[in-house]
């Protein structure tokens, strides 16, 4: 490809920015992550300007600014709802314990500001008037599918150690390998990832497992990073599974189970985890076949302890753990509608489909013995559970036709004695959806008060 040939259709807003600064007499380019994407025919996140003015001068000459980092020359200026990042060109000076650049320096230069990101194919800047500006030979690593870093990987790991954890989120979302010299900068400088903060290696780590590779998480294993931030995941790829149900070692069913749920972040953690507890419960009997009684609640709470320390947010640990610790739940029980009932109840109507996904992915990625007819038990639950909910059948309070307060109205006192009164309703509507009716429901609470 010529450098020359390449055109990249800014947005209009975007380019309303590089032209108000250009007009001003500074330079000014998209650069990074929406150039990388564009020229592969991917929709950019967002569209981030490099330019040559200082950040009071792009507050002057827009009206509606926000400081987002001031002191690291960043201004988010603001056209109608959209914000865009307008940083001026910089040099980074030390990172400090390889975590933030200790102090930054403003340059005129654009390719001193290209120098400093992480990856050739992030460090590409274009704008109408001068093209495509690839000094490092983004193209030819684009072409080659290859993650490499500007410069001397050692160096580059040492200033920032999170860009290792990039590298490998970078290679699973492309399909591109990481170039033999970046790769072996990362086995070697693999345990300095200690010094970066738990929510920098979350956002990374959550990128790569949504996206298209999430099997590349075997590289941060291999490399030894996952060693310093999910040890525990380590001890899973060296734990061998000897048992008709399974084929693979549990780090490794752990991987081809995360291939096959939805990429979302809650399903995919929901994955990793699943079976994290295995190796601490690991018996062998006198055949030599490996058992883990006792797995799924060690998991559960080995999971709970490992997303605190990720720092996920309370929402997304609720979830994950309640799908850790009903992962195979209702395995080997052929369902009728008043288990299905009771299961998503029990479950949660907010994550029930999901738990359907994860049995699934969970069989998928075990050896093929009585896969047929584990599928069919599956399917027969997501049928029935279909059902239920085209129907509207009452699975939970929430739809239970009476609450507290009629109860109080016929003159039950509030406290414990009411959710008694609820739950036993509830109960008899879980097992005969025909109850869930105000007057049936009111006569019926008459009799137990
Ligand atoms: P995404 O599509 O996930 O947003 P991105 O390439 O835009 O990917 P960002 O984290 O948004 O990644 O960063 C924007 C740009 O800033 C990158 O393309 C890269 O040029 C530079 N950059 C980001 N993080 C680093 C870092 N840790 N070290 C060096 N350069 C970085
Ligand atoms: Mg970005």
């Amino acid at each position: 490809m010529n450098n020359t040939d390449i055109r990249i259709t800014i947005p209009e807003k975007a380019k309303y920015i590089i032209d108000v600064l250009e007009d001003a007499g500074y330079e000014a380019y998209v650069v990074g992550g929406c150039v990388r994407d564009s020229i592969l025919g991917r929709e950019p996140q967002d569209w981030d300007i490099t330019t040559s003015a200082l950040p009071l001068r792009v507050k002057e000459l827009f009206r509606r600014t926000i400081d987002t980092g001031l002191q690291h020359g960043t201004v988010t200026v603001m056209q109608g709802e959209e914000g865009f990042e307008v940083t001026t060109y910089r040099i980074d000076g030390e990172y400090e314990d390889g975590r933030h650049p200790k102090d930054v320096t403003f340059t005129p230069n654009l390719e001193e500001d290209l120098l400093r990101r992480d990856f050739t194919i992030n460090a590409m800047a274009y704008n109408d008037r001068r093209g495509l500006v690839d000094l490092y030979d983004g193209i030819g690593d684009i072409e080659r599918k290859i993650i490499r870093c500007v410069g001397d990987p050692n160096a580059r790991f040492s200033e920032d150690a999170l860009r290792m954890l990039r590298a490998v989120r970078f290679s699973a979302q492309l399909g591109y390998t990481i170039e033999p010299a970046t790769r072996e900068a990362i086995t070697k400088l693999a345990p300095t990832l200690e010094k970066i903060s738990a929510e920098r290696i979350r956002t990374e780590l959550v990128k790569l497992l949504v996206s298209n590779n999430p099997y590349e998480l075997k590289e941060a294993y291999e490399t030894g990073m996952t060693a310093v931030f999910l040890p525990e995941f380590d001890r899973a790829m060296q734990t061998e599974q000897n048992h008709k149900h399974h084929c693979y070692s549990v780090g490794e069913h752990i991987l081809h189970a995360i291939e096959e749920v939805e990429a979302t972040q809650v399903l995919r953690m929901a994955m990793l985890l699943h079976d994290i507890g295995k190796p601490d419960t690991l018996t062998v009997d006198e055949s030599g076949i490996t058992h883990f009684h006792g797995h799924v609640q060690k998991s559960e709470e080995m999971a709970k302890v490992i997303l605190r320390r990720l720092k996920f947010d309370n929402d997304s640990i609720d979830k994950i753990c309640r799908l850790v610790r009903f992962h195979d739940y209702g395995m080997g029980i052929v369902p009728d509608e008043k288990i299905v009932r009771r299961a998503v109840n029990k479950i949660g109507e907010d994550i029930f489909s999901m738990f359907l996904q994860v049995g699934r992915a969970d069989i998928m990625a075990q050896s093929d013995y009585e896969r047929e007819s584990k599928l069919a038990n599956n399917d027969s639950w997501g049928k029935m559970y279909d059902k239920i909910m085209e129907e509207n059948q009452c699975v939970s309070l929430k739809t239970l036709k009476i609450n507290g307060r009629t109860l109080i109205e016929m003159g039950v006192k509030p406290g414990p004695e009411l959710g008694r009164i609820l739950n036993t309703l509830l109960e008899e509507v879980l097992d005969n959806p025909s109850g869930n009716d105000e007057e049936w429901l009111k006569n019926r609470a008459q009799e137990i008060k």
